[in-house]
C-alpha cells in the first residue's frame, strides 16, 4: 500500500516551473509526440513534454549508454593516450516502470566486476523522474513482476486530473522538487484519485505469460531442441532491430578508428546484437551461431534464463517493445507462452 508521506501534490503550473528551472540547469530528455507517437528527446522547452502513457519505440538506454561513444583519444608516433568521459548533468522525464526496473539492471551490469567508467559517470550525473502508463497490447510487465516501482527513481509523476501527485524516491529528488517548485500535501480526494487509475491500469493487460517469472530460466533450459526456433529463425530478418530498441540489451563492439596519418585515433563503441549475423563471427571465419534460429534461442535465452543464473534477475521487464518493432511480428511473449505450453506436453 502507499506510503503517503511520500507524497507530494503540484499544479500543472508548478510542475511546468519545475520542467522550466530542470531545463535551466541540466540537459533535459522527456517524451515528445514524434510522427504521432511518443519518442524520448531533448526538451528546450516545458512546453514540449508530452508525458506519454504508451510505452515509447525506443528506450532511453541511449542517455546512459550511447549508440556510439568515444572511449580512448590516442596518437601512437607521440605515444599519448587518453580516457574520454564524456557525461553531463542530465534529466530523463517520462520513465515507465519498466523503464526504471531496466536502468537498475543496466546499473548491475555496467557496475558489477569491471566497472564502468563511462557508463557510471554519466549515471551518476542522471536524475530519473519517472511516470504513470498505461499498457497497449505487447506490454507484459505485469508478468513479469516489473509492472511498478519503489525504488531506482528520483522523483516519480502521477498525473491527476489537475496537475501531479509526485512520489519521492531520494533526498535528490526531494531536494530538487522543494529548490524548483511549490509543493502541497496530497489530499485523500487526489490519492483515490491515484488508486482508482490504478485499478484501471491493472485491469488493461491484454498481454500476459502464462508462468511466473521465477519459472522461467527452468522453462527456457527445458527448450533448448524446441521446434519454436527453427520456426522463428525461418521468418526473422536477422535486422537486429529487437536488440536496439531493448532497454536491457547491452553488448557492444569495440573499434580502433585510425586517421590516415596512421598515427591518431580513436577508439570507440558501438552497440551490437546477438540477432546480427556477425556478432558470434570469430577471426577464420567461423560463426559460432550461424543460423538465425541460433541467434533468436540465444537472445530469448539471455533474457530469461542465461543472465538470471549470472545475476539473479530476469533480463526482460517486459516493455514490449521488441514484439512492437519487429517487422515480422515475432512477440516475445507469445513465443515464451509457446514454449511454456510444450514444456506442460513434456510434464
Ligand atoms: S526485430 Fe524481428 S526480424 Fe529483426 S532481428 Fe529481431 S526478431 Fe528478427
Ligand atoms: S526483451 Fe523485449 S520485452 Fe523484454 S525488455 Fe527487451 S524489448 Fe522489452
Amino acid at each position: 500500500m502507499k506510503n503517503i508521506e511520500q507524497f507530494r501534490y503540484v499544479t500543472g503550473v508548478g510542475f511546468d516551473k519545475l520542467v522550466s528551472r530542470l531545463i535551466e540547469d541540466y540537459t533535459v530528455y522527456g517524451t515528445i509526440k514524434k510522427d504521432g507517437f511518443p519518442a524520448f528527446s531533448k526538451i528546450s522547452d516545458a512546453g514540449e513534454l508530452e508525458l506519454a502513457q504508451t510505452p515509447t519505440h525506443l528506450s532511453a538506454k541511449e542517455f546512459l549508454f550511447p549508440q556510439r561513444e568515444t572511449l580512448l583519444k590516442f596518437d601512437i608516433r607521440n605515444n599519448i593516450h587518453e580516457a574520454v568521459i564524456e557525461a553531463k548533468e542530465q534529466v530523463i522525464v517520462g520513465l515507465h516502470p519498466c523503464d526504471i526496473r531496466a536502468i537498475a539492471l543496466m546499473d548491475r551490469v555496467f557496475s558489477e566486476g569491471r566497472p564502468d567508467a563511462n557508463y557510471l559517470a554519466r549515471r551518476n550525473k542522471t536524475v530519473i523522474i519517472g511516470s504513470d502508463c498505461m499498457p497497449d497490447n505487447y506490454c507484459f510487465c505485469k508478468s513479469m513482476g516489473t509492472m511498478t516501482v519503489e525504488e531506482g527513481f528520483d522523483l516519480f509523476l502521477h498525473k491527476i486530473k489537475k496537475g501531479y501527485l509526485v512520489r519521492v524516491g531520494t533526498k535528490k529528488g526531494e531536494r530538487l522538487l522543494s529548490k524548483y517548485t511549490v509543493t502541497l500535501k496530497p489530499t485523500a480526494g487526489r490519492l483515490r484519485e491515484l488508486d482508482e487509475f490504478n485499478k484501471i491500469r491493472e485491469a488493461s493487460f491484454t498481454a500476459k505469460l502464462d508462468a511466473s517469472p521465477e519459472e522461467l530460466p527452468s522453462i527456457y533450459a527445458g527448450a533448448y531442441e524446441s521446434p519454436v526456433w527453427d520456426k522463428i529463425g525461418a521468418i526473422c530478418t536477422g535486422c537486429g532491430s529487437c536488440n536496439n530498441v531493448c532497454p536491457t540489451c547491452y553488448c557492444f563492439d569495440v573499434k580502433d578508428e585510425v586517421e590516415p596519418n596512421l598515427s591518431e585515433g580513436k577508439r570507440v563503441r558501438v552497440w551490437d546484437g546477438c540477432t546480427l549475423e556477425d556478432f558470434a563471427k570469430v577471426a577464420g571465419g567461423h560463426n559460432f551461431r550461424k543460423t538465425r534460429a541460433e541467434r533468436l534461442r540465444h537472445r530469448f535465452n539471455r533474457k530469461f534464463r542465461y543472465l538470471s543464473d549470472r545475476f539473479g534477475e530476469l533480463f526482460c521487464v517486459g516493455c514490449g517493445r521488441c514484439s512492437r518493432t519487429c517487422l515480422v511480428k515475432i512477440n516475445i511473449a507469445e513465443v515464451t507462452n509457446e514454449i511454456i505450453r510444450e514444456s506442460h506436453r513434456r510434464r
